[in-house]
């Protein structure tokens, strides 16, 4: 019987996506049959899945063995209650590579006080003080998984003194890793540049509320390219009004596209970018989702099994 595979994440994605399945496929001496239209629900095996289509029933995918998303937060569908089925989050090296660019690009932006010779060409020859180095600059990172331990590992090479923050207590070489509440204490007191690399869950809504602003450096950077919901906007301005945040990098908002309106895009204090931290790349994403369509069919383990009560 053939493996029936349904792509669920937009006809936008699907010519390209048709092509880097089947690729990678080939490469791994599966065959599958792979459609955009799901005419008999009860013969899907496994659905390729993205918010950005319109499934939201999963109750009629009786025989699916798992649903693997193109995504790698998976807030969207994690909740959803007809989902009964495996679901697997996106792990792509693509997408690890652009985010670890990303954040670094935006660390060194702030570290090296980029803005003050981008914008600040007024033919005055400043030269007061000595350059920064990384060494003295301490950046904290929440969230220490895929991604925030990628970045963790690039910013430390680089010299930065790096401290994590995680649910679970990690040992990572160079890192000083911390977890729990108190561990938050102390991760924020230490970040002179806070990069926030959380999934969406109950349990990190809010996360960066007034109180726990105040217990950073006076002065400090915030970078988030993991959600808006992490950060409570208003406790923000107020922080970046009072001093206590010099900038803030935003990649990720509570509404998206940002409202026009929103004093996030007015502030001088505050840079916005448009949800491009890092995308899933099509090469490398296809073959993780092929890769567990193999292990689905030979009975192995899934990868990047979403704990649903945990919500990523
Ligand atoms: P992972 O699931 O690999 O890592 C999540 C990390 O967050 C883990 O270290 C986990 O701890 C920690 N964590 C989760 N809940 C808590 C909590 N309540 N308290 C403390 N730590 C917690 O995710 P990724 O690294 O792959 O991705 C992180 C997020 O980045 C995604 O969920 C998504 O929102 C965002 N993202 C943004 C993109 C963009 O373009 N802006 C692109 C891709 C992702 P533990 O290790 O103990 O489980």
């Amino acid at each position: 019987m053939a493996t029936n595979v349904f792509f669920a994440a937009g006809a936008k994605l699907w010519p390209e996506y048709r092509e880097a399945i089947q690729a990678a496929c080939a490469k791994k001496g599966l065959s599958i049959s792979l459609s955009d239209a799901a005419p008999d629900p009860a013969a899907v095996d496994y659905i390729v899945y993205a918010p950005t289509a319109a499934l939201s029933d999963f109750t009629p995918f009786t025989r699916c063995k798992a649903v693997l998303s193109l995504w790698a937060g998976v807030e969207r569908i994690a909740p959803n209650p007809t989902l009964t089925q495996p679901l697997c989050r996106m792990v792509d090296s693509g997408l690890t590579e652009g985010m670890v660019e990303w954040v670094t690009g935006h660390v060194l932006r702030h570290h090296l006080g980029m803005d003050a010779h981008i914008t600040g060409q007024d033919g005055i020859w400043r030269h007061d003080s000595k350059p920064p180095l990384a060494r003295d600059r301490r950046v904290t990172i929440l969230g220490l998984g895929e991604l925030g331990t990628a970045c963790a590992k690039a910013l430390s090479a680089l010299n930065f003194p790096v401290t994590g923050w995680s649910r679970t207590q990690k040992h990572i070489d160079g890192i000083a890793c911390l977890s729990g509440d108190e561990g938050l204490e102390e991760a924020l007191a230490r970040a002179d540049i806070l990069v926030t690399l959380l999934p969406r869950t109950t349990a990190t809504e809010n996360l960066m509320s007034a109180e726990r602003f105040a217990l950073m450096p006076r002065g400090s950077f915030l970078i988030n390219p993991g959600r808006g919901q992490l950060i409570d906007d208003d406790a923000l301005l107020a922080a970046l009004g009072s001093g206590r945040i010099a900038h803030a990098t935003l990649d990720v908002f509570r509404v998206e596209p940002l409202p026009p309106d929103h004093p996030f895009w007015a502030h001088p204090g505050v840079t916005v970018t448009p949800h491009l931290a890092a995308d899933t790349r099509t090469a490398t994403a296809a073959e993780v989702i092929v890769e567990n369509i193999r292990r689905g069919e030979t009975g192995e383990p899934l990868l990047y099994l979403v704990n649903r009560d945990l919500g990523y």
